[in-house]
């Protein structure tokens, strides 16, 4: 056999098989996405998520402590109100009393090393479910809903996140955010990340189930990108680095890994994240629930797939059992 014809001599060992990757998933590249409700003594099962829960404030000490101890070091924040008065622009996103700036203030306190970021959206908010404010006809209103989102990314730096994710994808929301955060005196103290390239699509229905964030009407496929559109998606991320964001992220992750691929190239200077959403969780535990593959080899498989695109953040529910699976 010709000499070029051997590469089986290069990962013999599992240590030159470790060596293959160009970089190895870490603890501190896995962000953990958790629910905050507005019962502050809630822990309530999601039952199309496995294995995780609706919290109140009162409950993060104890079911983030332990996760914290074992190395757990970002987490971000989705707000699941019930109780409030939802309204056509979103009031209740930034109340000083609802459930994530309530959260921001225990988690600064509880856990000083804790990373906080916090989804930014109006959809969980709004009384007709969109992620703007709408006109009259129903379709997005772009301005306000721009200046909505940045006011309510800038109450929760104010509050104490030390990250702002957008993930409304209106346009030109990057530039109003990071514009509202610098001209508040937060420009280098809360980093912007952009959720740049989000496609709409089928696999948000357990998050939807969990946040209580399906629209009334429609559907959000106007400002969320078609699963085709690479060419957007790469139009997307350059606008949002001209925006200045300082974190871009792919979502979701595993059928996207094309994209991550392509941020990694057009992004080279930030860094990049990908977002395992509910669906993409749930399908992996359900193929092994099914008897399909091992849950541990498969989310190992389905991240690790992500760093090798390029992915060196991941918004992931596996973050828990990461912190037993891995040494750093
Ligand atoms: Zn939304």
């Amino acid at each position: 056999m010709d000499i070029s014809s051997i590469l089986q001599g290069g990962y013999q060992h599992p240590l030159s098989r470790q060596w293959q990757g160009r970089r190895a998933l870490t603890k501190s590249m896995l962000m953990y996405p958790i629910f905050i409700t507005d019962d502050p003594d809630a822990s309530v099962e999601i039952k199309t998520l496995p294995g995780q829960r609706r919290w109140g404030v009162n409950k993060l000490e104890g079911f983030l402590g332990p996760l914290v101890q074992k190395g757990l070091s970002s987490v971000i924040l989705f707000g699941v109100p019930f109780k409030c008065q939802k309204d056509g622009r979103g009031t209740p996103a930034d109340d000083p009393q609802g459930p994530v700036i309530q959260a921001i203030h225990k988690l600064r306190t509880l856990f000083p090393s804790l990373y906080i970021a916090c989804d930014v959206c109006l959809c969980e908010y709004t009384s007709h479910g969109h992620c703007g404010v709408l006109n009259q006809d129903g379709t997005i209103h772009t301005a306000p809903s721009v200046a909505r989102i940045a006011e309510v990314a800038l109450n929760y730096a104010k509050a104490g996140a030390h990250c702002v994710a957008p993930s409304d994808m209106m346009d030109g929301r990057i530039k109003a955010i990071k514009r509202a955060l610098v001209d508040a005196g937060y420009g280098n103290r809360c980093t912007l990340m952009s959720y740049s390239a989000k496609f709409a699509s089928a696999l948000y229905g357990p998050f939807r189930d969990a946040a209580g964030s399906a629209p009334a009407f429609g559907d959000r496929k106007c400002y969320q990108l078609p699963p085709t559109a690479k060419g957007l998606a790469r139009r997307a991320i350059q606008r949002d680095v001209g925006e200045g964001a300082d974190i871009i992220m792919v979502k979701p992750a595993l059928p996207y890994l094309d994209v991550i691929a392509d941020a990694a190239q057009l992004a080279p200077d930030h860094p990049l994240a990908c977002y395992q959403v509910s669906g993409e969780y749930a399908m992996v535990c359900a193929g092994a629930d099914a008897g399909v593959y091992d849950l541990k080899v498969m989310a190992f498989e389905t991240v690790e797939s992500m760093v090798r695109a390029g992915a060196t953040l991941i918004l992931t529910y596996f973050a828990p059992q990461f912190m037993d699976w891995l040494d750093v």
